[in-house]
């Protein structure tokens, strides 16, 4: 099914995303894993592709097995270190799968690549538009970032941007984790005023561990608020309850975006379908 229908559908929506292995090694664990999230039956379940500017073999395997499990799914799709033909063949992969859904991303610039590069691609954009006019039934969404992407010189360039890449062709924006509520309500304002009308699923980090915390910090420069590196500080020398707290205040969040009229949540679960489970479960009687 395709996401723009579900979110038309649904005013509360929690969707899920998990990650591909960087190996076949840990591909049988890894695939039972994102199965068990599957069966707590989100409103749908996105699988990463690569990391870093990299690519990944596994994304539309994984796609298809959260499908098995009747759980819509997204496949996304990067292009920075990608030709176009291998991103063609990519796109055809996903279409003969019957997968529907498309996160269009550009990916991070691979720290050894010249950018920009005239083989290559230099924005989502391109992608957004190459899958329009490839796939053009599928539901394309795009990235986007409360506290502006790492590259943009401004808030304002950066939602320039979007607009531009919404207006290419995506049917609903998903953003990078956030750790504060009013930085979402801000930046969603702000998106409006630009003429950006499609749904913007807000993206939730549990945080569960100390090291988790810092690898978010340094990947999407995000802020930190106190409560949570208090939380942080009080228990992250003890994974279960570091874990359960990471869980409260995850929730916290969600509950409050819900109370606020934005009911699209997506929550990123790291493959931990303990966090996947506990988060729902303190949803339950609310959504
Ligand atoms: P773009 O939309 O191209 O934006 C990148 C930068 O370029 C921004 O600063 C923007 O303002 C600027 N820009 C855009 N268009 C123009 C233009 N026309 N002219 C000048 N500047 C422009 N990475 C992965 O490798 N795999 C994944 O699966 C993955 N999933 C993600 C899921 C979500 C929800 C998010 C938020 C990010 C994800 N990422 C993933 C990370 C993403 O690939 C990086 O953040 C990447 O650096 C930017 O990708 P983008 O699609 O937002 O790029």
């Amino acid at each position: 099914m395709k996401i723009s229908q579900i979110l038309r559908s649904n005013p509360v929506t929690i969707s899920m995303e998990v990650f591909p292995p960087k190996s076949d090694v840990k591909l049988d664990s890894v695939r039972a894993t994102v199965r068990e999230i599957a069966q707590l039956h989100p409103s749908f379940v996105s699988c990463t592709y690569g990391a870093g500017g990299g690519t990944s073999q596994y994304t539309v395997e994984i796609a298809r097995d959260i499908m098995e499990e009747g759980v819509a799914s997204m496949a996304h799709l990067t292009c920075v270190s990608s030709t176009r033909d291998s991103v063609r063949s990519q796109i055809a992969k996903i279409r003969s799968a019957g997968i529907e859904n498309i996160l269009a991303l550009r990916g991070d610039i691979p720290k050894d690549m010249e950018f920009p590069s005239r083989r290559y691609y230099e924005h989502a954009i391109e992608l957004v538009e190459q899958i329009r006019a490839e796939y053009p039934d599928a539901c394309v969404g795009g990235a986007c970032y409360p506290e502006k992407h790492p590259e943009a010189f401004n808030k304002d360039e950066d939602i320039r941007h979007i607009k531009e890449k919404v207006d290419a062709g995506c049917d609903f924006l998903t953003t990078q984790m956030f750790f504060n509520n009013s930085i979402y309500y801000n930046y969603l304002y702000r998106l409006r005023e630009a003429g950006v009308t499609v749904p913007i699923l807000a993206g939730i980090m549990p945080v569960t561990s100390r090291r988790q915390m810092e690898r978010s910090i340094q990947l999407s420069g995000c802020v930190i608020p106190p409560e949570l590196a208090a939380l942080v500080d009080r228990f992250g020398d003890s994974p279960e309850a570091m874990q359960k707290a990471g869980i409260i205040y995850a929730s916290h969040q969600i509950i409050d975006l819900i109370a606020n009229g934005c009911g699209h949540i997506h929550v990123y679960t790291m493959n931990k379908p303990e966090v996947a489970e506990g988060i729902l479960y303190n949803l339950r009687g609310i959504v």
